[in-house]
């Protein structure tokens, strides 16, 4: 696996070309899969543009994608300053009465004109780790039903075939709030090391707290098996541990998410922010701690193994 294959397969210039030399051996490290990182890497392009929406536009994406029931609507690609974006081709076999996966295109947009910042960087590094943890496994059509899986996140779609094009509409989607918290603490680690010194997340603070939070317990492995659960899509190992735990996080970060993504709206006035930030607080207070102790309990036990 030759680092020198993916700058050569997308035509990086010099400084993106360095960036990826650097990265590459923190990410393999990171999530201690080289396969992973060199596959999903090679598969998909990094485009810097003064746009994230319209560069996915010009590079073919966002045609026929669903916009009801997503947790963000796409209308926050204007904005972003980032984004790892995947689109499967989906084939219907009239003949067999199937759909099929035909094909995965991906890619990840910046909204900068250099790497020199090291908020760029950061950005580019949080991308990047969406793109590994969605990589392996990333669709599974069953009978009319596609699932799409990044890390944590499970997102369902209605296929419905028209006209010869099939339409894939979002019948609901979890564990979003949970994955960036831990896509924000893959971020601080692999960008502090890149760039030798400690960075913090400008994105997703709260939710970088309470995954932070989660690893904060002394349970024994527990941040290297989220790791390989988010990468092979496959909670087993998690379930071992944490148990139901595991899931009443999962319904609390995605009930956190969506408050904090308000909250970070930039047309908010100050009183708007005020009323947020005390929705989200009590919100913490009355459903967090019941968890918080399960998660003491089970670190607190596995003490003396
Ligand atoms: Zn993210």
């Amino acid at each position: 696996m030759d680092i020198e294959n993916i700058i050569q397969k997308h035509g990086y210039n010099e400084e993106l070309s360095n960036f990826i030399r650097s990265v590459y051996p923190l990410l393999v490290k990171y999530y201690n899969n080289e396969e992973i990182v060199y596959e999903s890497l090679m598969s998909t392009p990094i485009k810097l543009t003064n746009n994230v929406y319209d560069c996915l536009i010009d590079n073919g994406f966002l045609r026929d994608t669903p916009t009801n029931n997503e947790m963000v609507s796409l209308e926050t690609l204007k904005f972003c300053s980032g984004a790892y974006h995947c689109e499967p081709v989906i084939k219907y076999d009239k003949a067999r009465d199937k759909y099929e996966l035909e094909n995965t295109n991906r890619i990840i947009a910046i909204n900068a004109s250099s790497l020199e910042l090291d908020t760029v960087k950061a950005t580019l590094i949080h991308e990047i780790c969406h793109l590994i943890k969605s990589y392996n496994g990333e669709h599974t059509i069953r009978e009319d039903t596609l699932i799409e899986k990044s890390g944590f996140i499970s997102k369902t779609f209605q296929l419905n075939e028209v006209n010869g094009v099939v339409k894939r509409t979002v019948c609901f989607e979890t564990g979003v709030g949970l994955e960036e918290g831990f896509n924000a603490v893959a971020e601080e680690q692999i960008t502090s090391e890149l760039i030798g010194k400690p960075f913090t997340t400008k994105g997703y603070q709260l939710m970088r707290s309470l995954a932070n939070n989660v690893l904060s317990y002394n349970i024994p492995n527990l941040h290297e098996v989220l790791k390989e659960a988010e990468i092979y899509h496959d909670n087993t190992r998690v379930d071992a541990i944490l148990g139901e735990t595991y899931y009443k996080l999962l319904a609390f970060g995605d009930k956190l998410y969506p408050m904090l993504v308000d909250l970070l709206n930039p047309s908010n006035n100050l009183v708007k922010m005020k009323e947020i930030s005390s929705n989200i607080n009590s919100v913490i207070d009355a459903e967090y701690e019941p968890i918080r102790k399960e998660l003491e309990t089970i670190g607190n036990k596995s003490i003396g193994y």
